[in-house]
């Protein structure tokens, strides 16, 4: 199967005085999506995807939980990926004439895609779900899954981006939030990185994951439901006051700018673990001002330094920008990052056992304050 169109949406030039991003869709040769981002206009982004390849395999199913009132996905085809290529074998570098990869490009910047193997996609016409009701229900996974290339170079990482490349990427999971929020079905669009081979990544290239979900997630349904009854006994908001609580307590803070502050939360699940939230309470990313934008690509880079500097090696860590879902809450959550890795010390890492697989019930060994006087040390 050949490929087929290569459209340039133009430049966007945006309400908030973002700077303009040049946005090129094409689809690869098995009719998946993918989307360049640029700052530069003359970049040649028309290259075909020159592969042989199947239709790609996205049946998959939502099975309800009653216990904990969520959904389960299933996606059985995922067990097919590739494990760990070398850069030679990599599919997220650029292309070349002799290795093909999923960017046909010979370079780029930022590069979005749906992913081959996806957790969620949109349903097959055929599939249904149960009757409402049932105790056994099940729906088809309705949703998106991309994949988000940080560089062409194989070997970077987040912490190693310029502060230029962190603003183009946020205006990529910008633009992929505002878009994947209007999909049917869509309720919470979630923006992460796993890093390391430690806690499963399946590939070195640095890039994340965008995750657009058909129904509100545990975490965020839990903390909607804390802040309303907080909301109901003080007339306040639980996220505006943690944070004030956070900033004034001072002892677990690691750094601040003018409009940002990054802490370890007083009870920290993790070994390292790091909330950054802007001072201005919003639902996403979206709703950022150009200066709080600017200000977050440094404060961004400056904790994700200190992760990489925490041990021998580089921390593994999983990132993730927490955001209001589509529809629901967006008055009362706040938009924030939390970073976290499960390496206790340079060659322990900490499992999730008994305690917080089966019951949730999490045990850290790490005292807050100590992990944050840690990562105080680190700064550059
Ligand atoms: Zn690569």
């Amino acid at each position: 199967m050949a490929i087929v169109a290569s459209c340039r949406d133009g430049a966007r030039d945006d309400r908030r005085g973002r700077s303009t991003v040049y946005k090129t869709t094409i689809r690869l040769a098995d009719g998946r999506e993918l989307i360049y981002y640029d700052t530069a206009a003359d970049q040649a982004r028309d290259a075909v995807d020159k592969r042989q390849l199947p239709p790609a395999n996205s049946a998959s199913q939502l099975r309800y939980e009653p216990f904990g009132d969520t959904w389960v996905i299933y996606a059985s085809h995922r067990q097919d990926r590739i494990y760990m290529p070398s850069a030679q074998n990599c599919p997220l570098c650029a292309s070349t004439a002799e290795h093909l990869t999923e960017i046909p490009a010979a370079d780029y910047e930022v590069a979005v895609f749906q992913n081959r193997f996806p957790a969620l996609s949109a349903p097959p016409p055929e599939a249904v779900g149960t009757p409402p009701g049932t105790l056994l229900a099940e729906r088809p996974a309705a949703g998106r899954s991309e994949v988000v290339v940080y560089t062409a170079d194989h070997d970077s990482s987040f912490a190693e981006l310029t502060p230029e490349r962190v603003e183009l990427l946020l205006d990529a999971l910008i633009d992929r939030t505002e878009v994947l929020s209007a999909l049917p079905g869509v309720d919470q669009v979630f923006c992460f990185e796993n890093r390391g081979a430690e806690i499963g990544v399946t590939q070195p290239h640095p890039h994340g994951q965008i995750y657009a979900y058909p129904f509100v997630t545990p975490r965020t349904s839990k903390a909607l439901d804390s802040a309303r009854a907080y909301y109901r006994r003080t007339g306040r908001n639980l996220y505006d006051d943690m944070l004030a609580a956070e900033r004034e307590d001072g002892s677990r803070v690691v750094t601040q700018t003018e409009r940002w502050t990054a802490f370890v939360p007083h009870a920290a699940r993790w070994p390292y673990e790091v909330h950054l939230y802007p001072h201005r309470r919003v639902p996403d990313l979206a709703s950022l001002d150009s200066v709080e934008r600017k200000e977050l690509a440094e404060v961004e880079l400056d904790i994700f330094g200190r992760f990489a500097r925490l041990f021998d090696a580089p921390a593994p860590y999983i990132a993730g920008w927490h955001q209001a879902p589509v529809r629901d809450g967006r008055e009362i959550f706040a938009l924030h990052l939390e970073l976290f890795t499960s390496r206790r010390t340079s060659d322990k890492l900490k499992y999730l056992a008994g305690s917080e697989s089966g019951m949730d019930a999490f045990a850290n060994d790490v005292m807050p304050e100590a992990a944050a006087a840690r990562l105080r040390e680190l700064a550059r």
